[in-house]
């Protein structure tokens, strides 16, 4: 709890100093130290429910569905195909409920290293554990690291939606994880991974677009807005297999109606183009 007001959450961490984020609290549900990291889940006035791990926001109620379609629909509609997908992450089960909506998708694959999290977002974050009761989902509890080292040939696209580079994720933002996924991949897949804030993170934002595309021929990094994110901003960092695949061009293109039926809330097929145009200050620095 926030030690200048009562009731009062702050987020704080390493990655951004001097500057935090807070929201006042009805009540905390759970909290509780798994095996991986400290797990809190509040009911909040104005944010709804809001998931917070090792003291980070991961997603509140009120913002998620930006993150979550941003990151599911980005790759699967620059993909001709993307039949079967791997999440890697996503405890919370947000990204298994968009991902599993893509008409072209058949399988999903999730690995989440914390049982924990999937059990209590189960609990109390319904609207996104949603997506754990998806026909088309395989759930594994381990470390996706791991996980990619057994497997090749087998994806169309893979999804990291990781928590922050602390903790059991570090591993998830080293170049030697892309070149694993690049194995992981059937030809012209695509990966897209959470990949920091270019307003707090710039080196994480530069690292991570370095070592995609050391790993493969096409890689960008796309942006989105989510209000309860360090500087309201988080951003992507997607590659490709394919050398043909322009990014801001998706192949799918939803119709207003299509939208509706899978009940998108944020992405269409203007706000794909949109999400790689980037300030100039952030081409600079990604170009230098
Ligand atoms: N949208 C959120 C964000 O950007 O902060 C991420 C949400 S999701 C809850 C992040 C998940 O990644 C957590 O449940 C965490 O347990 C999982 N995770 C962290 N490291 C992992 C690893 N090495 N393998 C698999 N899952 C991991």
């Amino acid at each position: 709890m926030d030690v200048l007001k009562k009731n009062w959450f702050s987020e704080s961490c390493e990655m951004w100093p001097g500057s935090t984020f807070s929201f006042e609290v009805k009540e905390e549900l759970y909290h509780e130290k798994s095996e991986y990291q400290d797990i809190q889940v509040f009911d909040t006035i104005s944010l709804g429910r809001v998931l917070v791990l090792d003291g980070i926001i991961q997603c509140t109620q009120k913002d998620e569905f930006s993150y979550q379609e941003m990151i599911s629909f980005l790759p699967l509609c620059c993909h001709k195909n993307p039949e079967k997908v791997l999440i890697v992450g996503g405890g919370d089960g947000g990204v298994a409920r968009d991902v599993s909506k893509h008409p072209k998708v058949k399988e999903v694959v999730q690995v989440e290293i914390d049982a924990k999290v999937i059990e209590v977002s189960k609990k109390y974050l319904p609207f996104m554990a949603v997506g754990f009761e998806s026909k088309k989902l395989t759930l594994h509890v381990g470390d996706g690291f791991e996980f990619m080292k057994n497997h090749s040939n087998e994806f169309d696209v893979i999804i990291t939606d990781s928590s922050d580079p602390i903790g059991p994720a570090v591993s998830l933002f080293q170049e030697n994880y892309f070149a694993l996924m690049k194995t992981a991949l059937k030809p012209n897949g695509i990966v897209c991974s959470q990949a920091g804030t270019f307003w707090d993170s710039m080196s994480l934002v530069k690292n991570t677009l370095r070592f995609c595309k050391n790993q493969f021929p096409k890689a960008a990094y796309a942006t989105t807005s989510v209000p309860t994110y360090p500087c309201g901003q988080i951003g992507f960092v997607i590659g490709s297999l394919d050398e043909s695949v322009k990014f801001d061009e998706p192949i799918t293109r939803f119709t207003l109606q299509e939208i509706k039926n899978m009940n998108l809330k944020y992405y269409n097929k203007e706000i794909h183009k949109a999400a790689f145009a980037l300030p100039s200050f952030v081409t600079s620095e990604i170009d230098s």
